[in-house]
């Protein structure tokens, strides 16, 4: 490369030495030479690589040189060349920016100067290059919206940036030194960040999605990406971690998933989210044994709605629709809307073909009330197609389809109705709903009786209670026992009525007794899981009062299961009953689940022991076995067991040997009316 060089010199002769002298030290170079100012700056308009000074020139000083170099703010290799320069005008040319000077006499100092001066240049111009790329690098650090971490090998932080500030609320005083973990948001688990540091250590980074806290608690996702910062042996000296808030986007994906997934208009799942978890339940009641019911429900004539009062009217009509739908469903079940009108109803725990039943018809019932739409107060009805898994088939599109047809019957049969898939249930629901009707009046017919059992010593055969069991009188089905009415009762809500009339009727027994001087010590009245609530505390004491029992006489009947459903709310009514004296026993013992625990916190009487396991005494060890822990279990609680459904002397016998204290069965005496119970025990004393 050819070296550009500018020789300011007054002797021609002398610029021509120093050309030669640096060509034979093997400079290759093209020089100008100038011996006035004006010609110096033209000169430097087109800068050269170099420039040789001489210091005294008749019209122009190397000292004026120099500064006009300075004022034009250029930086060129300057060495004086001169023939006699003192040592302090030396220093001062030297302070004044000359990076060399060379004695005229001593030439053979000038290519070595001129080297050296233009590898400072050289060197100069590296470092002005990297202190431009650090205040680059410095002045993305602290613009860019990504939060920046940088820590040294040990993970302690040793810089963040204002991102890093704005997105996690800490400033930089705050974290330096600490380790990153101040931002853990407990939602990884511990094995999430050991993979993380594995990747770290091998690849040397690691990008992903993750979940920090905030410096204010909020939990929010970033993307980060982790590097190793490494030095020129390989060893890593920091790691670098950049991170973006995604907290935005994360909102939007939901967004679009929600919209994906969800009908727009009503908000109830759509097509393919219902086909997503009707999928599910059917693998689950595979699984587990269970059945499921979907209902197919369409509106009637909403065609008709929407043609004469106009679109904005049927949506407000199908929003109301799916509102009060919304209402009546149980948190296991799914209701979506396929399209248009139609609706489907996904029932999936404990599900019957009774309970389609119910619901259907809570379903049309939902439609009786008139809906009021802008001016308009419309009556919407609706038809309803019912399939059952697995009683119609076990495959998804199948099941529709048959709920599809069981409906389009029910438009056949004149609309606001339901139908089931096969026949043969669609009858047995219509069965039940003209029981149900007869059941609603049953109690103002007076079609209800008490059945009376007595509860006897199973030493002494005395009679110790009696418990009241409950019988419909049925006009033309004769008696029908509780278990086939109670539970429909529980389902449409007046079991409430009936158990209210059995407390009534029973008290009010005991006291007719007591009249007649038959002693009967005490009279047990079953309840059902509705009746446990405060107002049962009142309906108790109101009837203790009323028939002027001492409380202590009455013994209430509960199941472990009906205890379980709310055993917060249990052990309260049970707790204030118990306070009025009322006595307490647990039912069919053994059958439900509850926990010892929990038992011992209520207060309770006596223990009976359900008639499945006394019925296999003497066939069944297992059972013998139960029923022996039972009767210990309840004297370690100091509770009489009480052992239901004896029927033989054997079991008489095993149960005595085995502690127990009271019995009841069809050998002492089946469930009679209460003339029959006079007459039979009130000869003997109790
Ligand atoms: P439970 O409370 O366990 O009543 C005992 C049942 O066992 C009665 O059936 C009784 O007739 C029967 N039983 C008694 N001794 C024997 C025996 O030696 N062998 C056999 N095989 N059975 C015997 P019932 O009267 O049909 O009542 C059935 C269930 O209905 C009762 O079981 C009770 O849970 C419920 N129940 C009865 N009355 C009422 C009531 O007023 N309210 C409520 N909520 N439930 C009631
Ligand atoms: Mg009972
Ligand atoms: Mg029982």
């Amino acid at each position: 490369m050819t070296l550009k060089v500018l020789i300011v010199e007054d002797l021609h002769y002398d610029a021509e030495l120093m050309a030669l002298r640096l060509r034979d030290e093997g400079f290759e170079l093209d020089y100008s030479r100038v011996q006035a100012e004006a010609d110096y700056l033209a000169a430097l308009a087109d800068p050269p690589d170099l420039i040789l000074c001489d210091w005294h020139l008749p019209q122009f000083s190397g000292l004026r040189a120099l500064s006009l170099l300075r004022q034009l703010d250029l930086d060129l290799p300057f060495i004086i060349v001169s023939g006699g320069i003192g040592e302090e005008a030396a220093i001062d040319a030297l302070r004044q920016g000359a990076n060399d000077y060379v004695l005229k006499d001593r030439p053979a100092r000038l290519g070595e100067a001129v080297k050296r001066v233009l590898e400072d240049k050289q060197l100069r111009q590296a470092h002005r290059i990297a202190e431009e790329k650090l205040r680059l690098a410095e002045r993305a650090f602290q613009n860019t919206a990504e939060g920046i971490t940088v820590t040294d090998v040990n993970g302690d932080i040793v810089s963040t940036n204002p991102a890093f500030e704005a997105i996690t609320g800490y400033t930089q005083e705050e974290v330096l030194g600490q380790n990153p973990r101040v931002l853990k948001s407990g939602h990884h688990e511990p094995s999430f960040y050991r993979d993380m540091w594995d990747t770290l250590l091998k690849a040397g980074h690691w990008r992903g999605e993750i979940w920090n806290r905030r410096k204010n608690g909020d939990v929010y996702p970033e993307w980060l990406t982790i590097s190793a910062v490494k030095d020129k042996r390989g060893e890593t000296t920091h790691y670098v971690g950049v991170f973006t808030d995604i907290t935005q986007i994360k909102e939007a994906q939901d967004q679009i998933n929600f919209l994906a997934h969800h009908d727009a208009l009503t908000q109830l799942p759509n097509r393919a989210l219902f086909r997503e978890r009707f999928d599910h339940a059917l693998m689950h009641a595979r699984r587990e044994n269970n059945s499921i019911a979907l209902l197919f429900l369409d509106l009637d004539r909403f065609k008709t709605v929407n043609d004469t009062l106009g679109h904005p009217t049927g949506d407000q009509v199908l929003l109301e629709v799916s509102r009060r739908m919304s209402n009546i469903i149980r948190s296991s079940d799914t209701i979506a809307r396929l399209g248009g009108d139609e609706f489907v109803l996904l029932l999936e725990e404990q599900t019957s073909a009774q309970h389609a039943a119910v619901v259907a018809r809570k379903l049309m019932n939902l439609f009786s009330s008139p809906m009021n739409v802008g001016e308009h107060e419309l009556v919407v009805t609706a038809s309803i197609g019912i399939t059952l898994y697995p009683n119609d088939g076990d495959d998804p599109d199948l099941l529709i389809r048959h709920a599809d047809r069981a409906m389009y019957e029910a438009k056949q049969q004149g609309r606001n109705t339901y139908r089931f898939f096969t026949q043969a249930l669609t009858e047995g629901a219509l069965e039940r709903l003209m029981m149900e009707n007869e059941l609603r009046r049953a109690i103002s017919r007076d079609e209800l009786i008490l059945h009376y059992q007595p509860i006897v010593d199973i030493k002494t055969r005395q009679l110790r209670g009696v418990e009241a069991l409950v019988r419909w009188q049925h006009p033309k089905q004769g008696l029908i026992a509780p278990g086939l009415f109670i539970e429909l009762a529980e389902e449409i809500g007046i079991i409430g009525d009936i158990g209210k009339w059995v407390l009534h009727t029973a008290c009010d027994q005991l006291a007719k007794w007591d009249q007649d001087e038959f002693q009967v010590p005490r009279i047990s009245v079953n309840l059902s899981v509705q009746q446990i609530d405060q107002t049962l505390v009142m309906q108790v004491s109101d009837e203790l009062q009323k028939s002027a029992l001492a409380p202590e006489r009455l013994e209430l009947e509960v199941t472990e299961s009906m205890l379980m459903r709310n055993p917060e709310l249990s052990r309260t009514v049970l707790g204030e009953l118990k306070a009025i004296g009322v006595n307490f026993a647990i039912d069919d013992f053994g059958t439900g689940y509850s926990s010892l625990a929990y038992l011992k916190l209520l207060p309770l009487d006596r223990i009976k022991i359900d008639q499945s396991f006394v019925r296999d005494i003497g066939r069944d060890s297992n059972d013998e076995a139960i029923v022996r822990a039972i009767i210990a279990l309840s004297k370690n609680l100091g509770l009489e067991s009480v052992a239901e459904g004896v029927e033989n002397s054997n079991q008489v016998d095993f149960l005595q040997k085995a502690g127990s204290v009271l019995a009841q069965g069809y050998l002492y005496s089946h469930p009679v009316p209460a003339e029959e119970l006079y007459r039979n025990w009130s000869a003997i004393k109790a």
